[in-house]
């Protein structure tokens, strides 16, 4: 069995709370800028090496809360935050995740050419 379990804690997005809480490796991370109590998901995002660093980068704009999961790689983190985006639809992600510079991921949430969904509708 993968050992992957949930998401954090949810945390005050604030440049102590990362460099305490959040490792140095791949993972995939979720914000919310709500602050009328009760957990949102308004982003996802994911970071290939490093979710100390990414989440860094997002202290001061405008998200209050932050949870994240550390991932054994990149792969993983990608596919993660494809399947956060596909299920919860934040409203902040205006694009479909890219795939990790220099690879040919693909996503494993979206319908591909040869899925079943493909062929039931299109008879392909
Ligand atoms: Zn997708």
């Amino acid at each position: 069995m993968p050992d992957v379990k949930g998401f954090s804690a949810l945390h005050a997005l604030n440049r102590e709370n990362v460099n305490l809480y959040v490792p140095k490796t791949p993972g995939c991370y979720v914000l919310d800028r709500s602050s009328t109590g009760g957990f949102e998901v308004h982003y996802t995002g994911r970071a290939d090496y490093d979710l100390e660093e990414r989440l860094c980068s997002w202290v001061g704009k405008g998200y209050l809360y932050f949870k994240f999961l550390s991932l054994p790689d990149r792969k993983s983190a990608y596919e993660m935050e494809c399947k956060v985006y596909h299920n919860l639809n934040p409203v902040d992600n205006k694009m479909h995740p890219d795939a990790p510079d220099n690879t040919s991921y693909t996503c494993p949430h979206c319908p591909q050419p040869n899925s079943q969904l493909y062929r039931q509708l299109f008879g392909l």
